[in-house]
């Protein structure tokens, strides 16, 4: 079984009118950091994910909306339920929380989980300008624990020229939250912006250097990567199966903003069969319970 662990849902509104979708939820960041290439994806309806889904041979794919605002974010949940409600065999619902008002985002964590059957959520915290060890993701970690459901979090790539240094991935490690939460189930998108490579080093090896004896590589145990966006070729998915393990690697395309690629790096890397099948769908069904 294939399941795609990472599909962004954008409904009819935002495909006739980009601008006005992206203003009325607060995300007009998007439309300066979106390639221009993938515009042409984005603007097509939701159904091409369908077809998408044929052509590849996708059996299920997790999908959420985005929003910043917890008006929009209830609307954009709401609406990928439409879409889980009329085709529960295909589609998976993950929700979107409003990370800037730390009450309502748990209320709507418990709502899509507990009302609307949602299997997980997604957070996009650089969009909400939260860094990756910020206290605001604690509240988010426990009732994800409390409510045993993965969290699919946002990974600004390394090599990111234009990210700033509070946005780096490699924060969450001396964030103390992977210690305090052993039962979480976080899913780093994007192979965590490459951190997937980096799980042998040492604190000492780093600026932020606290606990020279201490090792990222106890850390990893618990945390999971998605292959999005198929920039991550055979041979750095071949490098983190080898890292990390196949147990903690999810297949994902990041659609709209994908290519074919996006599976075929994995079909067509060289690695056991039986890896091949964590990657694309046995550690989803696992860690969503299917
Ligand atoms: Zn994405």
């Amino acid at each position: 079984m294939i399941i795609d662990f990472h599909v962004h849902y954008y409904p009819k509104e935002m495909h006739k009118d980009p601008q006005a979708f992206l203003t009325r939820h607060k995300m007009e960041v998007l439309l300066e950091i979106m390639p221009k290439e993938v515009w042409q994806n984005v603007l097509k309806p939701f159904d091409f994910y369908s077809e998408y889904m044929e052509k590849y041979g996708i059996d299920k794919a997790v999908i959420f909306g985005m929003s910043n605002t917890p008006e929009g974010c209830k609307e954009m949940n709401n609406a990928v339920c439409r879409v889980t409600e009329g085709h529960p065999d295909r589609f998976i619902g993950f929700g979107y929380i409003p990370l800037s008002n730390p009450e309502e985002a748990l209320e709507e964590f418990d709502r899509v989980v507990k009302d609307l059957g949602f299997k997980g959520i997604k957070i996009y915290q650089r969009i909400h300008g939260l860094r990756y060890d910020s206290p605001r993701l604690r509240p988010i970690f426990e009732k994800a624990c409390e409510l045993n459901v993965p969290v699919l979090m946002h990974s600004t790539q390394l090599i990111d020229a234009d990210r700033p240094d509070a946005q780096n991935p490699a924060l969450l490690l001396r964030s103390g939250l992977l210690e305090d939460f052993p039962g979480l189930k976080l899913v780093l998108a994007h192979m965590g912006g490459g951190l997937v490579y980096f799980k042998d080093f040492y604190y000492s090896v780093n600026q932020y250097n606290q606990n020279k004896d201490k090792s990222y590589s106890s850390l990893f145990k618990n945390l999971y990567f998605d292959t999005s966006p198929p920039n991550w070729g055979k041979a750095m998915i071949r490098a983190a199966v080898e890292i990390v393990g196949d147990s903690n690697l999810l297949f994902g395309t990041d659609y709209p903003y994908t290519t074919a690629r996006a599976l075929s790096n994995i079909l067509e890397s060289n690695m056991p069969e039986e890896s091949k099948k964590r990657i694309l769908g046995g550690n989803a069904a696992r860690l969503l319970n299917i």
